[in-house]
């Protein structure tokens, strides 16, 4: 049975006296900003019936108390930035934003830590922690606009993971609000710590599915001194991404590896006004090194400029100042952007391979381009094995043709990807879009576990429900006692 309270005059009346009237959102139109996320607000957009402004951890507990108590559905939201719908309030209910909790709560510089609390812009964790030369290494693309929370949630990456990792190595303890609204707090400042289970990182990619984090303690390093970038020109798609095995098997590790075929260059340059020497190649590989010592980084990146050129590079340019670099990567960030704006029916696809199988996934999708009759460029974390495929809609195809091509197209991308050892998200998460696919393919045994956890953290089903999982493959507690 999966029966939620409603919303109604007294839900509203106690959190009004929880948070104070101005932070209880229930007009229309305030509420259609929490209604959709990146991904396509007319496919998988819906209104919550309010949203709740809170400002601290006790606020957020009781918001909890009360949506446990009433079973009405809550889903936590941070910027919204989310590519996968992980932040929309699907089945109504309260929407929790943490965009008010953007305090920092400690800078540890003896530890190397900083404490934050959820809502804080990623940006301005990176610029606070940089201006005492620190460097908090895992955040993903969309940092300008993010939270540390969402990043938390999703497990973001970005690119500088091939040699510094994702988000979750960074994240050393959390305050969690659980589903049944208590405070607990996991971890600490420890590097290491096997006192029981790994619970820290269990909330790390569980897509606010098991809680709302109201605190993160992120492990920060040293910034690196230097950092200088290469930008290289292939023929073709396959020689730019088959060259990135023999990068990551040369014994020098970058810093990132982006890939970028023709059409996302030339889309976002379009957007952006930009020009890059696009025109004569079929593809491009973005990569960075860091590290301690101006001369290292120059060696390093004229080793694997050889190796590009060894490997069929038709050009190798190196980026000869922090402005031409930062123009290039404005290039690489604004893809996304880019093609939503030029083909905002689409769908961006965030598939992941071990190293040595990316060059097999660049001919099945000119398979699967010629079979679906769509558009299909990519770009991505290469370096990562992670590349965006976007399935793009011809403006001339009909559009029951084009859900059913979508469809077809999206289930035959992710069973090759499994059967070539990937996964169907890297970085983006299930959320609601990947959802039907996701039962599919992984293993049911592991699918299982994964419910069990969930009724067991969440057992009223009440937290951020129908993401990663259908409302009923979750076993719930209907009783009033729980
Ligand atoms: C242009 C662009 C570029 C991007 N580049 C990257 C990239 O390089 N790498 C990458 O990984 N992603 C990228 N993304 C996707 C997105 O920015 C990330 O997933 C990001 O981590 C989401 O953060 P958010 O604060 O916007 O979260 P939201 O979109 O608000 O939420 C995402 C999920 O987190 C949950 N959540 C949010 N806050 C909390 C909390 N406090 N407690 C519990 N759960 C919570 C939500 O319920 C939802 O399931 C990009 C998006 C865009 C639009």
């Amino acid at each position: 049975m999966n029966t939620y309270g409603a919303v109604d005059a007294a839900i509203i009346d106690e959190l009004r006296s929880i948070l104070g009237d101005r932070w209880v959102l229930t007009e229309a139109d305030k509420l259609e900003a929490y209604s959709h996320d990146e991904t396509n607000a007319e496919e998988y957009g819906h209104m919550p019936e309010v949203a709740v402004l809170p400002s601290t951890t006790e606020q957020v507990a009781a918001v909890v108390r009360l949506a446990n108590r009433e079973r009405i559905p809550i889903t936590p939201r941070g910027a919204g930035s989310g590519l996968s719908g992980g932040a929309i309030p699907l089945y109504g209910g309260i929407l929790l934003s943490v965009e008010r909790m953007n305090r920092v709560v400690e800078l540890d510089l003896e530890n190397m830590t900083i404490t934050v609390e959820a809502g804080m812009v990623t940006n301005e964790l990176a610029q606070l922690v940089q201006e005492k030369g620190l460097f908090f290494a895992g955040y993903p693309m969309s940092l300008e606009t993010c939270y540390i929370g969402g990043n938390i949630a999703e497990n973001a990456g970005g690119g500088k993971a091939v040699k510094y990792g994702v988000t979750g190595r960074y994240i050393l303890g959390l305050e969690l609000v659980t589903p049944t609204g208590e405070i607990v707090t996991l971890g600490g400042k420890l590097s290491k710590d096997v006192s029981g289970y790994d619970l820290t990182h269990l909330i790390v990619g569980s897509e606010g599915t098991l809680g709302i984090v109201t605190q993160a303690t992120v492990k920060l390093i040293g910034f690196p001194k230097a950092a200088s970038d290469l930008l290289v020109l292939f023929r073709t798609p396959q020689e730019a991404i088959d060259v990135v095995p023999v990068i990551m098997s040369a014994g020098i590790v970058p810093t990132s590896i982006e890939f970028m075929d023709r059409l996302s260059v030339r889309t976002s340059c379009a957007y952006l006004n930009e020009s890059l020497p696009y025109e004569e190649a079929g593809a491009m590989l973005l990569i960075e090194v860091d590290g301690a010592h101006a001369d290292q980084v120059e060696a390093d990146l004229l080793a694997i400029g050889d190796l590009c050129e060894q490997h069929g590079a038709m050009e190798v340019y190196v980026a000869e100042d922090r402005t031409a670099i930062e123009r290039i990567w404005s290039v690489r960030r604004n893809i996304a952007e880019a093609f939503k704006v030029d083909s905002p029916i689409q769908s961006l696809e965030d598939i992941v391979l071990p190293p040595a199988s990316i060059p097999r996934i660049i001919p099945e999708l000119d398979r699967l381009s010629a079979k679906f009759e769509m558009q299909i460029p990519c770009y991505g974390h290469a370096g990562d094995g992670n590349l965006h495929a976007t399935l793009v809609k011809d403006p001339s195809m009909e559009m029951d043709r084009w859900h059913r091509n979508e469809e077809a197209c999206l289930r035959e991308l992710y069973s090759v990807t499994t059967s070539l050892g990937g996964k169907i998200s890297g970085e983006h998460g299930i959320g609601i879009k990947r959802k039907p696919y996701l039962k599919e393919l992984i293993d049911p045994v592991e699918l299982k576990l994964m419910q069990g956890i969930k009724s067991t953290w969440d057992p009223r089903n009440i937290m951020n429900p129908g993401k990663i999982f259908d409302l009923g493959e979750i076993q719930h507690y209907v009783s009033e006692e729980v």
